[in-house]
């Protein structure tokens, strides 16, 4: 191996190709299980701590398979202990290969339960929403399987997680294949079970049928944004010309295929997309269906020339859609301060 290609780590290696690199370093192919075990089950994250291997086995390990591929590049702990991680990937040809993993710690100090880990699966993204940072340099590439995990098990040195949402920088159902073998470890190995991971997505109509036929092992949220088709187009301009009936018909799928109720997300924007007639239009679509809102008050961004919503508007916009029989909640984002909304910890950085 020549010096510039550096090692692969741990989490990039299949299940055999571990164990074949085990038996080169002197150990025997059973050790391969227990240091996945010890990674992904135990959250070890040094050989040496994993005290069931020979001492040699342990020195070798260390030397020569790091257990990660990325590294801390920044860490950035808001007033109420969210955690914004920026994790920097293999720079390839100067290549920019930040991401963003955020852990959000219960509300409560005090609170048994665990926290929300929020990860990405793209190095930018090739959308461009408007309104969002992540897509305003558009994609740089797509993140590996063992890169997703990595997040994960990142996130969980940092805390214990209860639920992860697939909402940080990419657009998941664009690199699926990565995506899907990510979750399957996080799932699997990592053991958060399907009711608690959330796999946030544009909703490509035909990408979304070939997930849900997939054995997905998570919910999904199709960020809608508005009921009205020449509105999509401006705000997710990458599916411009896809009918939203053609959307949701395809969440009517995901439903009859995994018996799971998809959840739609809608940015509220300040002035655009937040009137009472929004409400109205959005809940005439969405009465009929096994469905429920998810309505996320836009975080201001530097070049994002988008505007916060009222809270007069943003609670009026939610009863409106429940006196028309349709169940909405209001996420506030948390770790506003100091590590700011979506995207931005990244765009500093650079
Ligand atoms: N590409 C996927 C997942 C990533 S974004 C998707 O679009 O669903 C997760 C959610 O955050 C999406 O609903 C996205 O529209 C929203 N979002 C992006 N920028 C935002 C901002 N500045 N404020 C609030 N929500 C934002």
């Amino acid at each position: 191996m020549s010096s510039a290609e550096p090692a692969k780590s741990l989490l990039a290696l299949e299940p055999e190709e571990l164990a074949e690199r085990v038996v080169q370093l002197g150990g025997r192919p059973f050790h391969a299980r227990v240091i996945r075990r010890e990674v992904l089950a135990r959250g070890t994250l040094d050989y040496g701590s994993m005290t069931s291997l020979p001492v040699g086995l342990r020195e070798a390990l260390t030397a020569e398979v790091p257990i990660l591929a990325g590294v801390e590049a920044d860490r950035t702990v808001a007033r109420d202990r969210t955690v914004k991680l920026l994790i920097e990937f293999t720079r390839e040809a100067g290549q920019d290969a930040l991401v963003e993993t955020v852990h959000i710690p219960p509300r409560k100090p005090d609170s048994k339960k665990g926290a929300t880990l929020c990860v990405s699966t793209q190095v930018g993204c090739p959308v461009a929403c408007p309104f969002c940072a992540s897509g305003l340099a558009g994609l740089t590439r797509n993140l590996a399987a063992h890169e997703i995990v990595e997040q994960y098990v990142r996130g969980r040195a940092i805390g214990p997680l209860a639920r992860s949402v697939v909402m940080g920088i990419g657009e998941p159902l664009l690199n699926w294949e990565s995506v899907k073998r990510a979750l399957d470890v996080v799932h699997d190995e990592m053991q958060l079970g399907a009711r608690k991971m959330t796999v946030s997505t544009v909703g490509f109509p035909d990408r979304v049928r070939r997930a849900a036929r997939d054995r997905p092992r998570f919910q999904l949220a199709i960020s809608l944004h508005t009921p009205d088709d020449d509105q999509r187009d401006e705000l997710v301009p990458s599916m411009a010309g896809t009918p939203i009936e053609d959307i949701l018909a395809a969440g009517d799928d995901w439903f009859r295929e995994t018996g799971r109720e998809v959840t739609y997300e809608v940015v509220l924007l300040g002035g655009v997309n937040d009137s009472a007639g929004h409400a109205q239009r959005l809940a005439a679509r969405l009465r009929s269906r096994r469905a429920t809102v998810n309505l996320i008050p836009f975080n201001p961004s530097p070049d994002i020339p988008y505007h916060r919503p009222t809270p007069a508007a943003v609670e009026t916009y939610r009863s409106t859609l429940e006196e028309h029989g349709v169940v909405a909640t209001v996420r506030w984002s948390r770790g506003l301060d100091g590590t700011a909304a979506c995207g931005q910890l990244r765009i500093r950085a650079r």
